[in-house]
């Protein structure tokens, strides 16, 4: 795409080539859970796998879900062994356990690890000679996904492919294909009324992330420009409501709502570098996604203003501001008003780690669609030294 430097704020051109593929049906509404019987009914899904976490289960929302399915006919088996940052394991144990079960269909039900890790499942699970990372045989469709997430952030219920840990190579893998994209998104905000404030932060930046940055990404068309503006304009006023007072109901679905509009952006234009590095600093730190984030985000957009003013100047528009060179100052106030304004220090990274940092970040494709590239490892590093 090209961009207009003297229009900051028209978006790309109505004449750019775009193809926008179908995405899930989206149920949305308080209470909106009662009707996962109904959409699986609908999928002819008999026997039903649900990935999700401990947590969630130690909560007591697993058994509120599984309940009424169980009382439909469905035979339910839960998968509860995916943790924060899920690798190439646990989908490829969650694949096998499916298999052995002659399960059919899968029902994701939690964060964006859950929500990741329950399509990886989905697509191995009946392709027995299929790997998590890619390698081994290409796997045929997988099993027919509905996702409802508990948290307001990564937006995972809107595309196929879920982001895994592959510890052994310190990488991140992309593990998906268009046959898990998820038939049903079923969002009930009421799912995320009991989240704490550190959490209803941290996820709620990353769905504030993933607008600002496809706004402001190579491979973003009017679609995706459109999402995105919507949410980063929901999640600017309504983030710090979510954390302030988690029982507001407007503010939680607003939220939920943003999340998502923001995955469908993300999943059209791609991200940047702020994710990048995020992810890097989660395989060297183990450090939580939306922190990571926001360790680097103010930096990295005043860093990379020039290369794009017209998607930046979207992304101030969307947030009420008057042009870019506002945005990482104001970016900065918003995490400290949600209390998640950290460094790369706060979440374990020595001056030493900043190479294999930028590094890393740079083999990652989610870098490619960055405005600005860094031109050596050596900008990179400069640019974390101030994060
Ligand atoms: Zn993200």
């Amino acid at each position: 795409m090209s961009t207009d430097v003297h229009a900051p704020c028209a978006g790309v051109a109505a004449g750019t080539a775009f193809l926008s593929g179908p995405g899930p049906v989206v149920d949305f509404g308080p209470g909106a859970v009662a009707r996962i019987p109904a959409h699986l009914a609908a999928l002819s899904a008999r026997r039903v796998l649900v990935v999700t976490d401990p947590g969630l289960r130690a909560a007591g929302v697993v058994d509120a879900v599984v309940g009424p399915l169980a009382a439909s006919g469905a035979v339910v088996e839960v998968f509860d062994a995916v943790r924060g940052n899920p690798t190439v394991a646990v989908v490829e144990q969650g694949a096998e356990h499916a298999r052995a079960l002659g399960l059919d269909a899968v029902l994701a039900l939690g964060g964006g690890s859950s929500l990741d890790a329950a399509k990886g499942i989905a697509l191995l699970a009946p392709s027995p000679g299929a790997r998590a990372d890619g390698s081994g045989v290409t796997p045929a469709a997988g099993l027919p996904l509905v996702a409802v997430p508990t948290t307001a952030g990564t937006g995972a219920e809107t595309n196929g492919f879920g982001v895994l840990e592959d510890p052994a190579n310190r990488q991140k893998v992309y593990c998906g294909d268009a046959s898990v994209v998820p038939r049903v998104a079923l969002l009930d905000p009421e799912l995320t009324l009991g989240l704490p404030a550190s959490a209803t932060a941290a996820t709620g930046v990353d769905a504030l992330v993933h607008g600002i940055e496809s706004l402001a990404s190579r491979g973003r068309d009017p679609m995706s420009e459109a999402f995105a503006a919507e949410a980063v304009r929901r999640a600017w006023v309504w983030l710090p409501v979510a954390v302030a007072d988690g029982s507001d109901p407007r503010a939680r679905a607003e939220m939920l709502v943003a999340a998502h509009l923001a995955g469908q952006a993300l999943t059209r234009s791609g991200l940047g570098l702020v994710h990048g590095l995020a992810h890097a600093l989660s395989l060297h730190t183990g450090a939580v996604h939306g922190p990571a984030l926001a360790a680097v985000l103010p930096e990295v957009v005043a860093w990379s203003l020039d290369a794009d003013p017209a998607g930046w100047g979207r992304a101030a528009e969307a947030a009420g501001l008057r042009g870019p060179a506002a945005l990482p100052d104001a970016l900065g106030g918003l995490l400290e008003q949600v209390d998640t304004r950290v460094s790369v220090a706060d979440l374990g990274a020595a001056p030493d780690d900043r190479e294999a940092l930028a590094r890393t970040a740079l083999a990652d494709p989610v870098s490619r669609n960055a405005p600005r590239h860094p031109a050596s490892v050596a900008e990179l590093v400069e640019l974390l030294a101030r994060c």
